[in-house]
């Protein structure tokens, strides 16, 4: 079977969080069991100058071109090819000057039409792909809002059938803008009803018409799935999942489920990459033989490097976001009276939350050290040399982290949400802690 991955990010190329780290891993492990799985995402800038650079140890090679209309003109689409490190994957880039150089463009309806357009462009390098790699996909697997455009434009522009399934990483971001964007890909209103149904009337909700569109919606573990279902009530997205369910009802004649309307499947990590015995970036490496040395070595020259005594040490690994729950972290973590721990904080992304935790790392200079920034090299570092991993979040549809930690015999202390609920057998391979002990927090108990 041919599978063609789309998403706005596919790790080691270009990476923000878990969701490059699935679209880097997924089509290997979708080839190990004999399917033939591809991905296309943006060739952003900075993509094109780490290529120039050699980081990735593949070359990439431009092998087409083909125009689309967007708005008022018509716009160029390269086509560049590469393969995943060490494997025979290929990857496939779509640039173009205005919309796909950048991936981060400020303005919420800036984000749609940029992704409008990528969306767009994929849907069109579908065709392309037939003809000129002699390659047809027979499913197309969109990721997040991003590429959740792509099931309704193969069916109303560019008229190709092909099933799509579209999956959720996380359903808070979802793509809500001005309806302005469908001038910009000339969809009509009486072709697209369902479009004119975000709310407010005037806003298209991008992820609710992937929703709506795709053949089939999963997200990324069994109790995020139950929970969408729970949670979102009163949500702008609740609309698209209950017309999605009302339509599934007309097809199948029958009162289906939840589990008919969106599938939880677990998310995994690739253990070629996120592996000590092997990991590059780590200063000592190890595996199950001897990890207990190879953590005691790794932890001794992480402190060093960080000016830390030795102590029990934990850290917190993610993107600075409400979701994450470094607010319940900080506040814990201040209720304790002369604590004797190293907290070791690596993550970037709300100004506003990066600034709490600088300020909370100052109140306490040797015990507590805050890196604002990505920093790959560094998070490996930490997964190989600290005790514990905290993962505070307040909702986690899968979380990897949590993963790569027991890889790395670092243990995780969770949440009782989503994926880490899933993940994590409590007391067994790490600890959670229940809703309760978090709202006593939030109450400041
Ligand atoms: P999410 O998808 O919500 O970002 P996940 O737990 O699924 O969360 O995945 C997070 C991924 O991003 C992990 O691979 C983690 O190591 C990485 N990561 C997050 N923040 C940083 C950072 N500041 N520096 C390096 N890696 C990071």
């Amino acid at each position: 079977m041919n599978i063609l991955l789309t998403a706005h990010e596919a790790a080691p190329f270009y990476k923000w969080g878990g969701l490059g780290d699935f679209t880097g891993s997924l089509p290997k492990a979708l080839n190990k069991i004999g399917l033939d799985a591809r991905v296309v995402i943006p060739f952003y800038q900075i993509v094109r100058e780490e290529f120039n650079k050699n980081k990735f140890g593949v070359k990439e090679e431009k092998i087409g071109e083909f125009s689309i209309h967007f708005g008022q003109g018509r716009e160029q689409i390269g086509i560049y090819k590469s393969y995943f490190p060490k494997t025979n994957i290929p990857i496939y880039f779509l640039s173009n000057k205005v919309f796909l150089s950048y991936s981060g463009p400020r303005g919420r309806n800036k984000k749609i039409d940029q992704f409008a357009f990528f969306a767009l462009a994929v849907s069109h390098f579908v065709p392309w792909l037939i003809t000129n790699e002699s390659w047809k996909p027979q499913l197309i697997h969109c990721n997040d809002w991003h590429t959740a455009l792509v099931p309704l434009i193969l069916q109303k522009k560019v008229k190709i059938n092909i099933p799509t399934l579209l999956t959720i990483h996380n359903l808070n971001h979802q793509g809500r803008g001005s309806l302005k964007v469908l001038d910009l890909l000339d969809i009509k209103d009486e072709e697209v009803k369902t479009l004119r149904r975000g709310k407010p009337v005037t806003e298209i909700n991008v992820l609710g018409e992937g929703i709506m569109h795709a053949t089939e919606v999963s997200t990324v573990s069994p109790t995020y799935a139950k929970e969408i279902f729970e949670n979102y009530d009163g949500n702008p997205i609740c609309y698209f999942l209950d017309r999605r369910e009302k339509a599934l009802r007309g097809v199948q004649g029958s009162k289906q489920g939840q589990k008919d309307k969106i599938i939880g499947i677990l998310n995994g990590i690739d253990y070629e990459v996120w592996n000590p015995k092997v990991d590059k970036c780590i200063f000592h490496q190890y595996d199950e033989e001897n990890f207990e040395d190879g953590k005691k070595n790794n932890k001794e020259d992480l402190l060093k490097s960080l000016s830390l005594e030795d102590r029990p040490t934990f850290c917190f690994i993610g993107r600075m976001a409400n979701q994450k729950g470094i607010d319940l972290l900080i506040k814990a973590v201040k209720k304790i009276e002369n604590f004797d721990f190293n907290l070791i904080i690596l993550g970037s992304g709300r100004p506003s939350i990066e600034k709490a935790v600088v300020d909370f790392a100052s109140l306490y200079p040797t015990k507590v050290r805050a890196q604002i920034g990505y920093d790959e090299d560094m998070a490996h570092k930490l997964y190989a040399g600290c005790d514990f991993i905290i993962i505070p979040s307040h909702y986690e549809p899968c979380g990897l982290i949590q993963m790569v930690a027991m890889k790395y015999a670092t243990i995780p202390i969770a949440s009782k949400t989503g994926g880490l609920k899933d993940s994590i057998s409590d007391g067994k391979n790490g600890f959670l802690f229940e809703k309760k002990i978090r709202s006593l927090f939030d109450k400041g108990y």
